[in-house]
């Protein structure tokens, strides 16, 4: 479902309203999370607006291959987040449980502008710009920065760049349309150093990277069997390994993309257990015949239908087996 035209309406007429605006996106921030919720940071403080952007989750520090995008300066950490906001605007977040400890200013807010794309997204704004289609969050701020007539610069253009090569994987996604192209040229047009911003984001990990990566990779399972003989290969980040090797869990966002190189496979997963909670936060991606999105709802997650996660507090091997029994059962999309 794409958003309705009355919903454009109310969300300009939300924005050009309010002259003190609050920004939360999803805990944990991807390159998604956090450009979206920049770039429309950066337009509205443009314009004059009093403007502060935020997670709620620990640790309150930006990801390394996100620290070089312009409009850093709007962060603030959650305790600093008005308890009341005026005008509450969430980005990619699809339900109020994924604000963390800032989901109860769902509560608390005159007015909550949802802006997202997830399948599994619950509509929980007093207005909700929430299309599907979508390949990013960002996409969705351009649109709505186009219609309160305001200019896409250059420091704007970064961060939703940023959003954009992190939700199609560099524009290799299904979600790839000949708009995101168009985008992807209006945005260069800017003149943004686009070469820096995607070696920052795929191309560059502290050394010790390299060597976790060993670790997870060499005891990698391949269960051929799993998903109705589909295939499941699957990995662990534990505690251990990131003290060991001096890793945040943002860094080893990318281990789910060696994994699900394994032809054999239909699905992969990386079951990581988050250090600052205990809890096993599991990432997972299909190649197109399992939707994986509607399978981590069951599963108290979400997501969309190639990549989504959920988080768990069981135990590592009850998490494996939870999920191979909802594999199992998973419907097949028609090819
Ligand atoms: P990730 O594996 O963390 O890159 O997440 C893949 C997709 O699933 C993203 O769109 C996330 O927003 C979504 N996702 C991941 N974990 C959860 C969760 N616990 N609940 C809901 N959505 C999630
Ligand atoms: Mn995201
Ligand atoms: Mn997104």
């Amino acid at each position: 479902m794409t958003a309705a035209e009355a919903d454009w309406t109310e969300a300009v007429r939300l924005l050009s309203s309010h002259d003190d605006v609050t920004l939360v996106c999803h805990v944990g921030p991807d390159g998604d999370a956090l450009g979206s919720m920049l770039a429309l940071g950066i337009a509205l403080r443009d314009k004059g607006v009093a403007v502060r952007a935020s997670w709620g989750s620990r640790p309150f520090e930006v990801p390394a291959a996100y620290a070089a995008l312009p409009g850093l300066d709007l962060l603030v950490e959650a305790a600093e987040v008005p308890a009341a906001p005026a005008l509450l605007v969430t980005f990619d977040t699809g339900s109020v449980d994924r604000l963390g400890v800032l989901a109860d200013r769902v509560g608390t807010a005159d007015a909550v502008l949802v802006i997202d794309h997830h399948t599994t997204n619950t509509r929980f704004g007093t207005v909700n710009l929430v299309d599907e289609r979508a390949a990013a969050t960002a996409v969705i701020v351009v649109e709505l920065l186009d219609r309160m007539g305001l200019p896409l610069t250059a420091e704007i253009a970064a961060p939703v760049y940023t959003g954009l090569i992190t939700d199609t994987g560099s524009f290799k996604y299904a979600a790839t349309t000949p708009s995101v192209h168009e985008l992807a040229a209006r945005l260069l047009a800017t003149g943004i150093r686009h070469d820096v911003i995607s070696r920052d984001i795929w191309d560059t990990a502290p050394f010790a990277y390299v060597g976790l990566l060993g670790s997870v990779c060499s005891r990698a399972e391949l269960d051929s069997d799993a998903v109705n003989g589909l295939g499941l290969v699957w990995s662990t980040v534990t505690a251990e390994d990131l003290q060991l090797h001096g890793l945040a869990l943002s860094d080893v966002e990318g281990v789910i993309d060696v994994l699900r190189t394994s032809r054999e496979a239909e699905v992969a997963a990386v079951l990581k257990t988050d250090p600052e909670d205990g809890l096993i936060k599991v990432s997972i991606r299909s190649k197109g015949q399992i939707d994986v999105g509607a399978l981590c709802s069951s599963l108290g997650g979400g997501g969309h239908r190639f990549a989504a996660g959920f988080t768990s507090a069981d135990p590592c091997e009850v998490t494996v087996s939870r999920l191979r029994e909802a594999l199992a059962t998973a419907p097949h999309l028609p090819a």
